[in-house]
């Protein structure tokens, strides 16, 4: 398989942005009730991308997806902030302006910023630190589009400090943007052009979106934290630690799946490792791996 940064899906180019990658957790952990024993029967597809079975840890990428559609450059997801000084802001990586220079890509470039959700490693390249001090947008020609379930959520006024939900994070990458303007905020569904659109996938977040892309008869969902493993593929019924109502993320894990395999729609997640995104295909109610994407 010959390895590229930019696959075309019909009429929409996608290149990933890998920052880098990370294996935080063991799977118990990571994934509460999931079965240790079923990484071990899946090892032979698991390791050593998606799980390092030594250390017992699972591995994840934190990545963005930058798509030229319909004339304009949408970027999906920000990943962590790189620069800031404050305590309580989750940082990592590589800076994400940085990435995007190296593929060709300028701050100015950007028209539309998708955030899946506001969790910090989704909103952190959000903003840069101007030299007043301030923090202001990092592309200063975008649209940022926010979901309100999830602005509403993860608004400190109503916020009570718990994992995943800060106020320094919505103080340094939300915040900002609101303040100049460049937030557009939607509910229900958002259409981003005659390629693009975007769904409620509510769960890992009560805002949580995906992203779905139909071009040419080519198809791709954009998933974000629906799912963090391909061993949820198999399981979808184990949702993360991270996950805010898993109950719900799993019951919107499995429909996504479905309607993937239903449409035959290139699966691409967040944080998988490997080449980042995959095929799916089903059997009644059980999904299966198939082809990997050729990211590099
Ligand atoms: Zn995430």
């Amino acid at each position: 398989m010959r390895r590229m940064d930019t696959i075309e899906w019909g009429g929409v180019q996608v290149t990933r942005i890998g920052l880098f990658e990370n294996a935080p957790l063991t799977p118990a952990h990571f994934f509460p009730g999931t079965d240790p024993a079923q990484w071990q029967a899946d090892r032979s597809w698991l390791a050593p991308e998606h799980w390092d079975p030594h250390a017992d840890r699972v591995r994840i990428a934190v990545q963005a997806w930058l798509l030229r559609s319909a004339g304009r450059t949408v970027l999906v997801d920000t990943g962590l902030a790189t620069d800031s000084a404050r305590t309580g802001v989750p940082a990592g990586g590589p800076p994400l302006l940085d990435a995007l220079a190296a593929a060709g890509v300028a701050a100015e470039d950007v028209d539309t910023v998708v955030c899946t959700h506001l969790h910090a490693d989704h909103v952190g390249g959000n903003t840069v630190l101007a030299p007043c001090g301030e923090r202001v947008p990092a592309f200063p020609r975008a649209r940022y589009l926010f979901s309100r379930a999830d602005l509403e959520f993860f608004d400190p006024r109503t916020l009570t400090e718990q994992p995943g939900r800060s106020a320094v994070v919505y103080a340094e990458s939300v915040e900002p943007v609101l303040r100049a303007g460049q937030a557009d905020v939607w509910e229900g569904g958002h259409v981003v052009d005659e390629n693009l659109r975007l769904e409620p996938a509510p769960g890992h977040t009560p805002g949580h979106a995906l992203l779905s892309l139909a071009s040419g008869g080519e198809r791709a969902l954009f998933v974000g934290d629906v799912l963090h493993s391909p061993a949820q593929v198999r399981t979808p019924e184990v949702s993360s630690c991270f996950c805010h109502d898993p109950a719900a993320a799993a019951r919107t894990r499995a429909r996504v799946l479905h309607r993937a395999a239903d449409e035959k729609a290139l699966l691409v997640p967040a944080h998988f490792c490997g080449t980042g995104a995959v095929e799916v295909t089903r059997r009644g109610a059980h999904v299966f791996l198939g082809r990997w994407a050729a990211f590099g």
